[in-house]
């Protein structure tokens, strides 16, 4: 193997995104990936029965869709297909109807009753002010191109999704479909920023939707995968890097790898200062998944769910602010706040003739042992009475083996660290991408903009191994 200029390691979007700049630079790179699969969090298998595709880890892709950097590359000509389902989110009540949203703001909020003009009000405008905010909120901490835009989304985003809620709108429904948006960045809906998350991702669903990559999470990877090779970069699978000290000369290393394994890798090179303050970087609360593969649809009691690509599935708020709080606090919750993708129903690709797949998570407490199938199930039947009746096979991934596929995810923490005030806008720590050695950079979702499939930490950590090392 020929010397690289840059060495990446981990082979997750944000890896592969930083090979790319580098490789459009001219600069030779290699990917080492510890898993025999490419593409961490961007993966798909088999995890069931032949024939059922199934999403190891991501498995919506509103961020790829709406990111900056990878809107530039060639996706399409290796084979992304975006699918964007009737509706983005599906949100059943014990009722049996469902709030949801789809493409339009005007068709969402004329399912919202008294909240119409409220959500109009709030996605309508962020809708239109996006072109102005959408690169900042993700990528790093920087001078604004439109800082009267930002401010004003910023004011919004950094209170509390209950608060945001509560005080926006006035029907339940609409707060929980909001605090269920709030809740896929991990943080118990209480605390500020939180609303961020609900803004940030309610918007995306109506720019670009809650996509889904037909075939899969690996198409994606498998197009990123195939760019770099034609830039000249390479992919080297089943290679954990151990320590740094294995690696060949390289005028740069970055790492898509978050604090934790860093310091494995990396600690005995960094100055004792800096591996203390990598090493109060904090991880939340862990993920309890299960994939299904199913004899038919999930028979939701609420029909318009069929057509949501992803199911929230937890009720009122007060549900859900229950068991995101429990989870927060360290206890498994007893009606967890289930995630649901159903990417079959718009994806015949995914499985045999007539069945289905089905993908869900739950928040439990960092590193649980709690067995979460039953509850998780008990949820899902509690919108869609005869569920269980359809289930052919499950795979069932605790936090312990969501770490053992990626140790990124410490804990099962999906979104490698707590996306907090103090963690927010410095991860893992106010130098961003960079360390005090001189060539090392860390890439990972530990890094700005945080958690979720869109490459823009690895493009941002590459632009700067650029600038501090072309000249
Ligand atoms: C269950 C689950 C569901 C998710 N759902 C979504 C979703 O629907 N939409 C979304 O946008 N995001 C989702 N995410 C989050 C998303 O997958 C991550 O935020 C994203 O993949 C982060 O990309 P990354 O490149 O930073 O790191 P990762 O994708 O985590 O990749 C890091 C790679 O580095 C490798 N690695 C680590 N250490 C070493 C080493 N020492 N040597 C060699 N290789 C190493 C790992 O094996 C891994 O392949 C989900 C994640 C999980 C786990």
């Amino acid at each position: 193997m020929a010397e690289p200029d840059a060495i990446v390691i981990g082979s997750g979007p944000n890896g592969l995104s930083a090979a790319i700049v580098l490789a459009q630079a001219g600069w030779k790179v290699t990917v080492f990936e510890a898993q025999p699969t490419i593409g961490g969090g961007c993966r798909s298998a088999e995890l069931t029965l032949p024939g059922f595709v199934h999403d190891v880890c991501s498995a919506v892709h509103a961020t790829a869709a709406a990111s900056p950097f990878l809107k530039t590359l060639p996706l399409a000509q290796y084979g992304v297909q975006w699918i964007d389902p009737p509706f983005a989110i599906g949100h059943p009540f014990d009722d049996g109807t469902a709030a949801v949203v789809e493409r339009s703001v005007e068709k969402t909020a004329a399912g919202l009753g008294r909240d119409r003009d409220a959500y109009r009000r709030v996605f309508g405008g962020l809708v239109d002010e996006w072109p102005k905010i959408g690169s900042s909120v993700l990528g790093p901490l920087r001078w604004p191109e439109h800082p009267l835009a930002l401010a004003a989304f910023g004011l919004r985003a950094f209170r509390s999704a209950e608060g945001f809620a509560k005080g926006t709108f006035s029907d339940d429904r609409t707060r929980a479909l909001f605090g269920a948006t709030a809740a896929h960045g991990l943080v118990p809906l209480r605390h500020l920023l939180t609303a961020g998350f609900g803004l940030v991702l309610g918007t995306m669903a109506h720019v670009v939707g809650w996509v889904i990559p037909r075939g899969g999470a690996q198409t994606l990877t498998d197009a990123l995968v195939a760019h770099l090779r034609s830039l000249g970069g390479e992919v080297v699978a089943n290679h954990p890097v151990r320590s740094l000290d294995e690696l060949p000369p390289a005028r740069a290393i970055l790492c898509d790898v978050s604090p934790g394994p860093f310091l494995k890798i990396a600690g005995d090179r960094l100055p004792a200062s800096f591996r203390q303050r990598l090493g109060r970087y904090r991880y939340g609360m862990g993920v309890f998944k299960v994939d299904w593969a199913l004899d038919a649809p999930i028979p939701w009691r609420a029909a318009a769910c069929a057509d949501a690509s992803t199911v929230h599935v937890c009720g009122s708020l007060a549900d859900l602010m229950r068991a995101e709080d429990d989870a927060w606090a360290g206890a498994a919750p007893e009606r967890p706040f289930v995630l649901l993708v159903q990417p079959s129903m718009f994806d015949s690709s995914r499985a045999p003739n007539g069945k289905h797949t089905a993908w869900a998570y739950c928040h439990v407490p960092a590193g649980s042992t709690v067995d979460m199938l039953p509850r998780i199930e008990a949820q899902i039947e509690r919108f869609a009475p005869g569920f269980r009746e359809r289930v052919l096979a499950r795979s069932v991934m605790p936090p312990a083996v969501v770490e053992a596929h990626n140790a990124n995810y410490v804990g099962g923490d999906i979104g490698s660290g707590i996306f907090d005030l103090s963690q927010a806008f410095t991860r893992p720590t106010w130098r961003t991408y960079s360390t005090p050695v001189r060539g090392l950079y860390m890439c990972s979702a530990a890094t700005p903009p945080g958690v979720g499939v869109h490459g823009m930490c690895g493009y941002f950590a590459a632009q700067r191994a650029l600038a501090d090392l072309h000249a």
